[in-house]
């Protein structure tokens, strides 16, 4: 059985990760437990915990020995935090990557997954990345995210690590912390208070579910190769403002709760990816956006409890 240790797994997408995995190998997750981390994520799955933080190679000593996969999610996420302060942002997210790299290397993991970001690519008005499309980060934590793929990458070539580096779009879905733009508004407006919306509405997001996104990462986790990125699309292309109508909808709520705010500085258009090298391999996303989002509603409406 796959020993596998999850980085960041008590947050969004590493707890759902750590749940799919769970059935088919032992999963240990580590965490720092920032506000963005929760054990009430890895309710009902199978796993070790270490709470501690991947900057600590003493730690990563003790925990990194025995597992043959790494699946690095932890990091700094939000892009409005990284504004007001990169500086976590910058130790989690290069200097935790490379020290969680260092540590895999000492002790012989077979392989490493190193989960990034479409915003590494910067903004594209029209058209698609694909993966050689340059790294033009423009806030922050995208930055970040870029400098940690660059070090996997240099590791791979460097060291012969086995690490590929995956990049997704915006995930949605259970269990995220409400910061981020759909678990923001929908627990705005399930508690009837107004929601926040930047700029002209006009950014273009591409949606993934959280469930389709960790396929993906299983998938590149058994086939993809040393160095490579893969990148990782969605189903649905919407402007900030037709998802806010949707979720307006899903909540029976009206535009007098939409309250237009400045825009983020240095706000990011449009994302776009080209997923076809991951597509050659078999990746599929399975849950079409109108039922993901239909049923993302439903469980923060079911789940006050943890966010309320
Ligand atoms: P999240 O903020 O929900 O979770 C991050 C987790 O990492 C938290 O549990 C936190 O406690 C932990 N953590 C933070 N710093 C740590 C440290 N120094 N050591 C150990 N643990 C630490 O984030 P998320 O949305 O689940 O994103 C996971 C990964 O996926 C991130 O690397 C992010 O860049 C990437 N990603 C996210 C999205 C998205 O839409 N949310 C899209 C593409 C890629």
């Amino acid at each position: 059985m796959t020993r596998l240790l999850v980085t960041g797994g008590a947050g969004f997408i590493g707890s759902h990760f750590a749940r799919l995995l769970a059935v088919s190998a032992d999963v240990t997750v580590l965490d720092k437990l920032t506000y963005a981390g929760d054990r009430a994520n890895l309710a009902g799955v199978r796993h070790a915990f270490s709470h501690g933080d991947i900057c600590d190679p003493a730690l990563l000593d003790e925990v990194v020995p025995g597992h043959d996969l790494v699946v690095n999610f932890a990091a700094e996420s939000h892009v409005d935090r990284s504004i007001d302060g990169a500086a976590d942002f910058v130790r989690t997210n290069v200097l935790g990557t490379q020290t969680l790299l260092d540590a895999c290397l000492r002790h012989g993991v077979r392989k490493v997954v190193q989960v990034s970001t479409d915003e590494v690519y910067g903004s594209i008005d029209l058209g698609s990345w694909n993966e050689e499309a340059p790294l033009q980060p423009r806030s922050p934590y995208a930055a970040s995210k870029a400098g940690g793929d660059l070090i996997a990458r240099a590791y791979a070539i460097t060291h012969g690590l086995d690490v590929s580096i995956t990049r997704c779009g915006n995930n949605y879905g259970p269990g995220q912390y409400p910061e981020k733009l759909i678990p923001l508004f929908v627990t705005n407006l399930l508690r009837d208070r107004k929601v926040p919306l930047y700029g002209d509405g006009g950014n273009v997001r591409d949606w993934v579910h959280v469930e389709d996104h960790c396929a993906a990462i299983r998938l590149v986790a058994e086939v993809g190769g040393p160095g490579e990125v893969y990148n990782i699309a969605g189903t649905t292309e919407l402007t900030n403002k037709e998802l806010t109508g949707r979720l307006l909808e899903a909540t029976g709520r009206g535009w007098d709760k939409v309250e237009h705010v400045a825009d983020r500085k240095g706000h990011d258009r449009r994302y776009s990816l080209d997923d076809g090298k991951l597509r050659a391999l078999g990746y599929r996303p399975q849950v079409p956006f109108d039922q993901g989002l239909k049923d993302t509603v439903r469980w923060y409406a079911e789940h006050r409890e943890r966010w309320a």
